[in-house]
């Protein structure tokens, strides 16, 4: 599903939506970003704020939140829907689906066509423009289950 994460044009094209957007490349943004990038747990600002600090120990937290806001707004990431508070954002926007455990709050990402394919009921379509369909599941994660057994 996301054979391209790391790729080198990527740090293109995250400068040039940044720039499209009006938003201005800044070291700390270009960390923010590589940080939310390169973990596959779906992170709150708090876990990004935890890492950047460790190189701009003058971040805020509040700086962190806004810029992953509006990574969100510009089409850099996404907030994952139903993840309740604090909101954990997804560098991933290949289209895809979300296990949440109710124990420990792992987000795990799964790809399944017959979602994708999902049909709208037609009350809706003919209220609303539907431009997505994600479907969210949650329950208890493998590590959880084994837990809760014993
Ligand atoms: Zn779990
Ligand atoms: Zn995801």
């Amino acid at each position: 599903m996301n054979k391209k994460r790391c790729a080198p044009q990527e740090q293109i094209s995250f400068e040039q939506i940044c720039r499209r957007h009006g938003m201005r490349v800044t070291p700390q943004r270009v960390a923010i970003y590589n940080e939310l990038r390169s973990s596959r747990k779906h992170p709150s600002a708090v876990a990004i704020y935890t890492r950047v600090r460790k190189y701009y120990p003058n971040i805020s937290l509040g700086t962190v939140n806004t810029t992953l806001l509006t990574f969100a707004r510009i089409g850099l990431a996404r907030v994952v829907e139903s993840s309740g508070d604090p909101k954990r954002f997804d560098p991933d926007l290949n289209q895809h689906h979300h296990f949440r455990c109710v124990k420990c709050g792992r987000i795990i990402d799964f790809a399944y066509r017959s979602y994708d394919n999902i049909t709208v009921p037609a009350e809706i379509r003919r209220k609303y423009v539907v431009t997505g369909k994600k479907v969210h599941l949650e329950g208890l994660c493998d590590r959880c289950k084994i837990e809760a057994r014993d």
